[in-house]
């Protein structure tokens, strides 16, 4: 039976738009894929960063919104973003970000994976995981990185719970995960058939209060299915388990239904279609701002509402990255 195949990307909420650009295309070497914004409040940019093609999977995006209090860690959200890289690249990965000013620590062993963790700018969690696994992915040739060290994508998302039985009851019954394995207080559960970009860690927090959003906050993580009839088999699912899922939204690269899990976290199912090269040439995937359809006609105020984006600097020894401000 057809269902959710992995991680479609995640949104979190950044501060100021440049320096997200900055560290994640500049300092991480991910390609903006594409410029547009937020299409439910206009006036924000919507940053999309993912491999050289924005295959599905890979695919990190945020919100840039540096007027909000910094977001609490804590039950009900995405605590952690880790992206896969290939095995044997962390300690390039160290001195990269060492080079950046970005503070990281010891590397660690999670689920027999070598995983090194930081934030970005803004506070969010990230990690990077040292993984193997057969995966979609296309290099960037014009990246500040080597693609033998390139991020291959997203490797999976951590999760606070108050309680870890009706979320993992959840992902388990309603959308086909399967438990994988119990470490160090956290439960990993994999979308079918697991592997790097399927998975899921939680933890349960009974005496945490609940998290919210904020700058450096997960705003909502996005499960991917192959197409608009999977989809629809997907949102069923949700409704008939209680989660009141949306209709589907017309996301132009991708469409869209949300929901909340059983502990309060924001899902979203995302079809892999038709992607981002569907309003741009891929060699010039977000060198432009890009506004859906429907958002064209009111593209001047638009324009005139976003602060312009330079071109990062890709430079170990730029000036501009080393005096990136680290909130
Ligand atoms: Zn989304």
């Amino acid at each position: 039976m057809p269902g959710i195949t992995g991680l479609h990307h995640v949104t979190a909420i950044a501060g100021d738009a440049q320096e997200n650009l900055d560290f994640y295309a500049g300092v991480l070497g991910m390609r903006l894929v594409k410029r547009s914004v937020n299409q439910d409040v206009p006036g924000t940019y919507h940053l999309f960063y993912a491999d050289g093609a924005g295959t599905p999977g890979t695919d990190l995006t945020f919100f840039p919104w540096p007027d909000l209090p910094q977001g609490r860690r804590g039950n009900g959200l995405a605590v952690e973003v880790a992206l896969a890289v290939p095995v044997g690249s962390l300690e390039f990965w160290r001195d990269r970000l060492a080079a950046h000013r970005v503070a990281s620590a010891d590397p660690v062993v999670r689920f027999g994976e070598s995983t090194l963790t930081f934030a970005d700018p803004h506070g969010l969690g990230l990690a990077l995981t040292e993984t193997a696994d057969d995966r979609e992915f296309a290099p960037w040739a014009e990246g500040p990185v080597a693609p033998a060290h390139q991020i291959r994508g997203l490797h999976g998302v951590r999760l606070f719970e108050r309680a870890l039985g009706p979320t993992a009851a959840f992902l388990t019954g309603t959308l086909g995960f399967t438990k994988i394995a119990d470490e160090e207080g956290w439960t990993r559960l994999a979308a079918a058939p697991g592997g790097s970009g399927r998975v899921i860690d939680i933890q349960e927090q009974p005496g945490v209060a609940a998290g919210t959003w904020g700058t450096g906050s997960v705003h909502h993580v996005a499960w991917r299915v192959p197409d608009d009839a999977t989809e629809l088999t997907v949102r069923s699912d949700i409704q008939r388990a209680g989660r009141s899922p949306t209709g589907v939204i017309d996301r132009f690269w991708f469409k869209s239904v949300y929901f909340k899990e059983p502990g309060g976290t924001l899902f979203e199912v995302a079809t892999d279609g038709p992607g981002f090269a569907e309003d741009e040439p891929l060699e010039s995937l977000g060198s432009r701002l890009v506004l859906p359809p429907w958002l064209e006609d009111d593209r001047a105020s638009i324009e005139s509402a976003h602060p312009p984006l330079r071109e990062p600097a890709s430079s170990a020894s730029s000036d501009r990255f080393l005096s990136t401000p680290q909130r």
